[in-house]
């Protein structure tokens, strides 16, 4: 059945969820006024969406997001305000040559990848031990260290690159949305954080957003897109936790990014590290481990809840509101443990700053694009899972489809809430180690002394 939009829809967040829906309610229906609301104006410092760089691939273990990322892709590229800021630099995924389950996810990416490439299938590079893996970075002049000289077995030992694939400055084209989202008539911006959704008075029927000076914006449909942070809004019940992983910067220097100018993207599936190339005089490196959390005791943001009830969810620490904050110390040393083996030169270099990084994890790493089952008028759009930036061209316009019910039957159970509630496991879309995230506050430092 085909439902239209109402004449106002409040947009929670101006992340990636949140800007495309707006966009695509602004292009799809005129007549519907978006009010897009969000704690800083875009591109906001600490949102998910924002960063030096992410990663823009087409490798899946599931076609369904292979097709999507390759669509999506394809619309960055001829998109002439954003495509500027993809650099298909290529994406090498690796792993320690072991058979176990990141072996069987290389082996699917891979497959994507010589599918993607079929015309061009030098556009996929394969690497059959590790001197190879280091070579396709360093140049064949350059050996990697031994098992003997690591004091440990090797662990960048097989991989490909699809040069298909690349990143994207998150950062810079994330304001370049904002501005194309700001020409459309019927969307408007406000900057202030929404304190709580509002309901018509003994129901669980949304009539819009309070904010905590008491003022209100009213609509009919309220999409919660507010990233790591909506479940401060919404009970999740858990199916979309909040966690963070680890991000740290190292300064290279002029020569240093002429050596490794070609190097592509370099992920390695059995450690979990993630290294970009150099890009404005710095190397990105991050760690997709289990990561950690902030448990706060809040008010529960049910309607119907009993007065003084409240709920344990985790929270985001960021930057801006704990900016001296610096990685814990395991996240440090995984990191460097990694840059001895592949990237010898760095391992000792000081980071030049760090963060963790807050994201939603559904257990099956598929978004939640659905009706709150409990609610009336609340749209959910998150659950990015840490691989849902690539998808920004093409999300609104699936979340505007679920809202209207047009959307295609196998993406609507896909993002349901229900399947949140039926899978258990990850599907290799977003991988990342096991292991339950640790308390942040336990674990996180200061900034070094000497760098405040
Ligand atoms: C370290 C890391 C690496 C990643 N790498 C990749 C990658 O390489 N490729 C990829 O495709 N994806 C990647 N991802 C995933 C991707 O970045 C996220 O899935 C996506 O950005 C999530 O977008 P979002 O809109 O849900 O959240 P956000 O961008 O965080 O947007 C939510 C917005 O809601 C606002 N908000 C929250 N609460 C309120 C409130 N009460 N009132 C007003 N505003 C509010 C926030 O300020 C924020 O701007 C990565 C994620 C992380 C953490």
């Amino acid at each position: 059945m085909t439902k239209g939009l109402p004449s106002e829809v409040i947009v929670i967040g101006a992340g990636v969820f949140g800007i495309s829906t707006a966009i695509a309610i602004g292009k799809r229906y005129p007549e519907t006024k978006v009010h897009v609301i969000d704690r800083y104006e875009p591109p906001v410092e600490d949102g998910t969406s924002v960063d030096t760089t992410r990663c823009l691939r087409v490798d899946y273990t599931n076609d369904i997001y292979y097709n999507l990322a390759k669509e999506s892709m394809a619309i960055i590229e001829a998109d002439p305000a954003i495509a500027p800021f993809f650099h298909k630099v290529g994406m090498s995924f690796v792993y320690d040559g072991n058979s176990d389950k990141w072996e069987d996810i290389w082996i699917k990416g891979l497959a994507s990848s010589r599918h993607v490439n079929a015309e061009n299938p030098s556009k996929t590079v394969l690497y059959n031990n590790n001197v190879e893996v280091f070579q396709r970075i360093h140049g064949k002049d350059h050996s990697p260290k031994t098992a003997e000289e690591l004091g440990r077995e090797t662990k960048w030992n097989k991989g490909y690159t699809n040069l298909s694939n690349g990143y994207i400055d998150a950062k810079k084209s994330m304001k370049a949305y904002y501005e194309r989202a700001k020409t459309f008539s019927n969307i408007d911006f406000t900057f202030k954080e929404v304190d709580k959704i509002v309901y018509e008075e003994g129901t669980n029927k949304a009539t819009g957003v309070a904010f905590k000076d008491q003022s209100l914006i009213t609509s009919d449909l309220v999409v919660v897109a507010a990233g790591a942070w909506t479940s401060k809004l919404v009970d999740l019940y858990d199916l979309a936790k909040t966690s963070a992983i680890e991000v740290a910067w190292l300064k290279v220097t002029k020569e240093e990014e002429e050596q490794w100018k070609n190097m592509s993207i370099t992920t390695n599936f059995s450690t979990g590290i993630n290294l970009f190339p150099p890009y404005e005089g710095e190397i990105k490196t991050l760690r997709r481990s289990a990561g950690y959390k902030n448990s706060v005791e809040i008010p529960s943001p049910n309607p119907l809840a009993k007065d003084g009830s409240s709920i344990k969810i985790s929270y985001p620490r960021t930057i801006l509101s704990n900016p001296n904050d610096w990685i814990p110390e395991d996240a440090e040393l995984a990191l460097r443990e990694n840059l001895k083996e592949i990237m010898p030169s760095l391992a000792d270099r000081p980071f030049d700053r760090t963060k963790v990084c807050w994201l939603t994890q559904t257990p099956s790493a598929n978004f939640i694009i659905d009706f709150h089952p409990e609610l009336q008028n609340v749209v959910l759009a998150t659950g990015g899972s840490a691989h849902a930036w690539k998808f920004v061209p093409v999300l609104g316009d699936k979340v505007v489809d679920m809202i209207i019910g047009q959307l295609d039957p196998v993406l609507k159970d896909l993002w349901s809430w229900e399947e949140k509630t039926r899978t258990t496991l990850d599907n290799g879309s977003a991988p990342r180690m096991t292991g339950e995230p640790q308390e942040i506050s336990q674990v996180i430092r200061q900034r070094p002394a000497d760098m405040i």
